[in-house]
């Protein structure tokens, strides 16, 4: 297969694990006699320095050529002043915006090589294997809002349409499909009528999916159980902000942000692919960056905008080994692990490759 992949590396730490997943792409591609061709552009604090925007034109039309984006990550101090009016997270929310990608998928799984990194007991964390798609272009984040002349009162509001939900819930429904079956809806039906929406929706697209198993939980709940059967969760579907408060909850059980890679998808397999963390800008320079969650992105990609599922698979293997080893990045290193740095484990992950 010849495919175009957008390369975003953007700033901190971004670039530093931008070139070690453009290594193990290269080493798929020629273990699978697979054309990749890279193309890179600016976006974030980098744009900025360069053209004044966080999104120059130029980038989303080298994006829109390809068919994929693999972005690092974007931000940090030099561009951190809030009154400033162009700001790099903007160039994330306008690209995601630009090409319509609403659902967000997020992988949270707790390797056994690393269950004693995580916060709770081993027994809980073992097996937890979630996937979080996440309502990303509507709800109350895109809703209208309004600071009240008074100084003393505003207001966000939030809402779905029918077809809104029913769109990312296919999404859900589908990956439950492909997965272990289960998928849990949350809302909060008792209290807002956007949310009782959102579970009507559900329920009647549930009769398309009859071999997934469907439950509801209330957002509130849903914090809840999070913590005390995390490995009874298969898909998890919720709207744009309680799937954002939902999935930064569960993914420190994965031990470390540098582990948790991300799609944002649209109606068709094009995607934009990226780490869950950001520009870890105290660590930057220091070949200690953690490129796992990169990896796991690029392997995200080659799975949902390539269909190269055995491509995907063999990557994530690939970390596995090498975790099963003992080879750490400070950020998951106990006390026995071998600490490495970001080039050393990539060299490993190519190895098992
Ligand atoms: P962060 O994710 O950059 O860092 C949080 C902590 O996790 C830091 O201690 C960092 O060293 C560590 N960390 C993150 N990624 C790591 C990795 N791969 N390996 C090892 N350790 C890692 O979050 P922050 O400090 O809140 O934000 C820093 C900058 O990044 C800010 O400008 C913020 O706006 C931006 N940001 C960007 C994105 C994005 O690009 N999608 C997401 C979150 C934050």
């Amino acid at each position: 297969m010849k495919a175009t992949i957008a390369t975003l590396p953007g700033d901190g730490i971004g670039p530093e694990v931008m070139v070690e997943a453009l290594r193990v792409l290269d080493k798929i591609g020629e273990k699978f006699g697979h054309e990749f061709i890279t193309t890179e552009s600016l976006i974030g604090g980098a744009a900025i320095d360069a053209t004044g925007t966080s999104l120059p034109d130029e980038t989303i039309k080298t994006c829109e050529a390809a068919d994929a984006i693999l972005l690092a990550a974007v931000g940090g101090p030099k561009w951190s002043d809030p009154t400033a009016s162009v700001r790099p997270e903007q160039g994330l929310l306008q690209i995601r915006q630009h090409f319509g990608l609403f659902a967000n998928l997020r992988p949270v799984k707790v390797y056994p090589a690393l269950v004693d990194h995580a916060p709770l007991r081993r027994d809980l964390l073992e097996n937890v294997d979630i996937l979080f798609v996440r309502e990303l272009t509507g709800g109350i984040y895109f809703g209208d809002r309004q600071e009240m002349g008074d100084g003393d009162s505003s207001y966000d509001t939030m809402l779905y349409t029918k077809s809104e939900v029913e769109r990312v819930a296919n999404v859900a429904f589908r990956a439950a499909q492909g997965r272990r079956g289960k998928l849990t809806s949350i809302d909060k039906a008792n209290v807002l009528a956007s949310m009782r929406l959102w579970r009507k929706t559900v329920v009647e697209l549930h009769e398309d999916y009859e071999d997934v198993e469907l439950e509801h939980l209330l957002v509130d709940a849903a914090t809840m159980h999070m913590l005390t059967r995390p490995s009874s969760f298969d898909v998890v579907l919720a709207g744009n902000m309680f799937g954002d408060i939902l999935s930064d909850e569960a993914s420190v059980l994965a031990g470390s942000l540098g582990m948790l890679p991300s799609a944002a998808l649209g109606a068709d397999t094009f995607g934009l692919y990226e780490p869950v963390h950001g520009s870890a800008p105290d660590i930057v320079g220091q070949s200690k960056a953690n490129p796992i969650g990169m990896f796991l992105s690029v392997a995200m990609l080659l799975r949902y905008s390539l269909q190269l599922e055995d491509e995907a698979k063999t990557i994530e293997n690939a970390i596995d080994a090498v975790l099963a080893d003992g080879l750490r990045t400070g950020d998951i290193a106990g006390q026995a692990d071998k600490v490495v740095s970001t080039t050393e484990f990539t060299d490993a992950v190519l190895a098992k490759l």
